[in-house]
């Protein structure tokens, strides 16, 4: 099955009792037991529920791993991930992964014991660099958010094998459409599934796939036990979402490639952070890895002045946090998602108070191309 064809057909499509073509919603919590132990496979919605059951199959397919897993949102569904170590383990991140993994492992699961380093893995040299004793997994998030950084997945990968470590990607950015992590040698692929795989700003949701049995059983015992699961409804929405996936990424691509011209021609464009340009640092390897480059765009534009004017005065792009939906959104990371890091941190990192973030919708490119020449001039 090709890609968008899986995403339509993958996992378990329609009702074989009815004919439905959609899965219902089975709003339920538990089921009837023939006799005590005998029952149809479920048996209480927690351990396990019809709706979100398809779309559990339909992303393990589409991800091609070994099972896939449903969260109530993707915090819920890296926390869940991390609950696979023990106290005293350690875990190697991304350095700018996002804002949310970063809190929970600083402010949350450290107090149980799981310590992180944060690196920038897009130099592999840095990963090999700080694997201690009791290092378990790599935590990579690529392309990063908001300087769309890449590391090389194959590489990476190549190192956890070597050290005998999980690798766990967030892949959120780049959507399964794009790029399927496994394929190159990932164990655990995560996904804020509120973002492009929703696609509609109307729900929040994770959802995990793992490459393997035993991992697939530890994660349900977790999913079970910690109960974070998703509900039927939002389950359905999911896989409404999914399946449009493919025509909306590549209209995300083909709009985001010609607000890429605009702006690199631009002349209060100072900088365009884009893993599709040949400039990017990373081109080559993104180039490797992703089918499509995706809509998360940033751009610098000199100052917090000027920047803070082009966000007051678009008119089709939404100055909101999020990304991935159908609305282009519009935000400045240094005073919004980044706000919490230092300055002299920030500037260091490349956030600096002129940079500007972009989620390229599903608008017509030409009012989109308008509305920003006429908020920078
Ligand atoms: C939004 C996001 C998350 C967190 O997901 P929620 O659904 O908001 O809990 C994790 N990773 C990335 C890359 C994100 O963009």
């Amino acid at each position: 099955m090709r890609r968008k064809t899986k995403l339509i057909h993958g996992g378990i499509s329609g009702d074989m009792h009815t004919g439905a073509v959609s899965v219902p919603i089975y709003q339920v919590s538990t089921y009837k037991q023939e006799a005590v132990g005998v029952h149809k496979g479920y048996e209480y919605s927690r351990t396990g529920n019809p709706t979100r059951h398809a779309l559990e199959e339909l992303i393990k397919d589409v991800e091609e791993g070994y099972a896939g897993f449903a969260f109530s949102s993707g915090m819920a569904a890296i926390t869940a991930v991390m609950m696979l170590f023990n106290s005293g383990d350690h875990v190697i991140l991304t350095d700018d992964v996002y804002g949310g993994t970063y809190r929970v492992m600083t402010k949350v699961l450290n107090r149980l014991g799981i310590a992180s380093t944060f690196v920038d893995t897009s130099d592999l040299a840095n990963i090999e660099a700080h694997i201690q004793p009791n290092t378990k997994a790599i935590y990579i998030e690529t392309p990063t958010n908001p300087l769309l950084k890449i590391t090389d997945l194959q590489g990476a990968s190549a190192i956890a094998k070597r050290h005998g470590l999980l690798m766990i990607v967030d892949n959120t950015f780049s959507t399964p459409y794009w790029q399927t992590p496994i394929a190159f040698g990932a164990d655990i692929v995560i996904h804020s599934a509120t973002k492009y795989l929703g696609g509609h700003s109307d729900v929040v949701a994770g959802l995990v796939v793992v490459n393997s049995e035993q991992l697939a059983a530890d994660l349900h015992f977790i999913q079970n036990s910690t109960g974070g699961i998703l509900g039927p409804q939002d389950s359905w929405l999911l896989m409404r979402g999914i399946k449009t996936l493919g025509i909306r990424m590549e209209e995300h691509e083909q709009n985001t490639c010609k607000i890429i011209e605009f702006l690199t021609n631009h002349p209060a464009v100072t900088r365009v952070y884009y893993p599709g340009l040949p400039s990017h640092p990373n081109y080559d390897v993104a180039k490797k890895q992703m089918r499509g480059f995706g809509g998360m765009v940033s751009f610098d534009v000199g100052s917090a002045e000027k920047a803070e004017q082009v966000l007051t005065r678009v008119r089709y792009f939404t100055l909101a946090e999020s990304l991935g939906a159908v609305e282009s959104l519009i935000s400045l990371p240094a005073k919004m998602t980044h706000a919490s890091i230092p300055k002299e941190r920030r500037d260091e990192l490349g956030i600096t108070d002129g940079l500007i973030r972009i989620s390229v919708g599903l608008e017509d490119a030409d009012d989109l191309i308008e509305d920003l020449a006429q908020a920078l001039a």
